[in-house]
């Protein structure tokens, strides 16, 4: 047997155009369109790859996105202002600090001080909070969890009464994805269990998955046999193994892996997502979402 490919790339393209397309029918009701702004401090090349791309995703939904670069020596106090700025700034409705910080700041003062219902990448502990009780208090879900669900619902996979296992715990993908999985409601209903590097026989858990969601960063850590036949698979891990010339642009490239064994993998579960072009574009795409959601809690449209 072999697996449909659940793509993220596909999907991200179905849910920006969807975005995009709501943005226009807001601004026209509204005359306002969401307002998005990113705070890098530094020039950190991996944050700054990743702001660029943030940005260049909201200029293509329609959003108005604020680039504020702050420089590697700002102290704490500053930058706790700044963030005080855009919480007080009816315009703005998602602020994200890309981490890390300089050594000087401390991040968790940083994060907590981002006002909760402008918290779009869902990490604020009030959000947290929020997701914990379900239902009508989620405002953000965090964006790589709300992307991995969304990928299991738009692949058709029936997760009420499913068994999910979750290979991980960190406070980013693991239990976040599990306690959304639990909660009541379409997309979720599961019966959901957490592995993680204590647990006394992984093989065993991960056997009983109809849905089996891995973040561990461990490349091939999910060994084929683990896997039941025709579960939905959902590979988070994004692992560096190498690195290899692009045939497009003849630049060095690493070389992804994620934490399965893809290509045997494949043979037996039902549904799988490919690393690279899996769960990784859906996190921005998210992002995007609870952009969105933000300015619609804000103009009371939802
Ligand atoms: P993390 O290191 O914070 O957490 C990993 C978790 O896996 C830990 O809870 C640990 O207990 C568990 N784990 C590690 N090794 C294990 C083992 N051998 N057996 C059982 N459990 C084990 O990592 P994270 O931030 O949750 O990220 C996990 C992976 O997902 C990484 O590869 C990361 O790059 C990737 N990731 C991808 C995206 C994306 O695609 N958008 C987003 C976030 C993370």
């Amino acid at each position: 047997m072999s697996a449909k490919l659940i793509k993220g790339t596909d999907i991200r393209e179905e849910i920006l155009e969807e975005v995009t397309k709501e943005v226009a029918e807001l601004k026209e009701k509204t005359g306002k369109v969401p307002g998005l702004v990113t705070i890098l401090v530094g020039e950190n090349p991996a944050s700054v790859s990743y702001v660029t791309l943030k940005i260049k995703t909201a200029h293509r939904v329609g959003f108005t996105e604020i680039q504020d670069n702050q420089s590697p020596d700002i102290s704490e106090e500053d930058l706790l202002a700044l963030i005080d700025k855009y919480n007080n700034d009816d315009t703005i409705n998602g602020i994200l600090v890309q981490l890390p910080l300089p050594k000087h700041i401390d991040d968790k003062k940083i994060l907590n001080a981002i006002d909760p219902d402008k918290d779009v990448d869902g990490f604020h502990p009030v959000n947290v909070g929020r997701l914990m009780i379900g239902g009508d208090e989620v405002k953000f879900a965090p964006c790589t969890p709300a992307g991995i669900q969304e990928m299991i619902v738009r692949a058709g996979v029936e997760t009420s009464g499913a068994e999910v296992v979750v290979v991980g715990r960190s406070n980013i993908v693991g239990k976040p994805i599990a306690n959304m999985m639990v909660q009541k409601g379409p997309g979720a209903n599961s019966t959901v269990t957490i592995v993680h590097t204590r647990t006394k026989d992984l093989a065993a858990h991960c056997k009983r998955a109809d849905i089996l969601i891995v973040a561990a960063g461990v490349p091939g850590l999910v060994k084929p046999e683990w896997i039941k036949p025709g579960a939905c698979v959902i590979d988070v891990g994004v692992n560096r193994v190498g690195t290899k010339i692009s045939e497009k642009t003849g630049k060095e490239v690493a070389v992804l892996r994620g934490d399965v064994d893809f290509d045997a993998a494949k043979e037996i579960a039902g549904s799988i997502t490919p690393v690279p072009g899996g769960v990784g574009p859906m996190t921005i795409t998210m992002l995007m979402v609870n952009t969105l959601k933000s300015f619609k809690f804000a103009n009371g449209l939802m």
